[in-house]
């Protein structure tokens, strides 16, 4: 993911965090069409427990063995609202598009080389970094990107 780095922000990407995101999610995606709702619910949850990129189609198929089924087009506006909170991050490959459940807050991603888990890294070398461009480089550090690949505690 891109990210700013900010040497003053304080970073919290803590799973208690995370939980608090879900529900205010939750709430936001809460409408007066209660079916809609359930549907939307069932979207986010299964963003929340698979953790890895996911196509809407397989949301959309996930979703139709739900009690709570629905047209893709639930899925794609869904997925665009919880972008508009600032909760989920996509990534192109081709012509597909996958989503992943993300925090808005700077931080990073352990990606499992086997299943595909994300789990977020809370970053805390921001200001490291940026002295470290400046002194050797004379380089001024604006943002940052890292990804951590490796196996996860499940599949290792
Ligand atoms: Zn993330
Ligand atoms: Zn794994
Ligand atoms: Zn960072």
């Amino acid at each position: 993911m891109k990210a700013q780095t900010s040497a003053g922000r304080r970073v919290q990407g803590n799973d208690a965090r995370k939980r608090g995101n879900v529900d205010a999610a939750y709430r936001a995606l809460a409408g007066t069409n209660r079916r809609l709702t359930k549907q939307r619910r069932v979207i986010l949850a299964q963003l929340a427990r698979l953790k890895r990129y996911v196509t809407a189609q397989e949301l959309h198929s996930r979703m139709a063995r739900s009690r709570a089924p629905g047209g893709l087009a639930t899925v794609y506006r869904t997925l665009e609202a919880l972008r508009g909170l600032g909760m989920v991050t996509t990534s192109s490959h081709g012509d597909q598009t996958t989503y992943l459940l993300c925090d808005s807050a700077h931080h990073h991603h352990a990606v499992c080389i086997k299943c595909g888990r994300v789990d977020e890294v809370p970053c805390r070398s921001g200001s490291n970094l940026q002295r470290a461009l400046l002194r050797g480089l004379r380089f001024r550090l604006t943002q940052h990107e890292m990804k951590f690949l490796g196996v996860c505690a499940r599949c290792s």
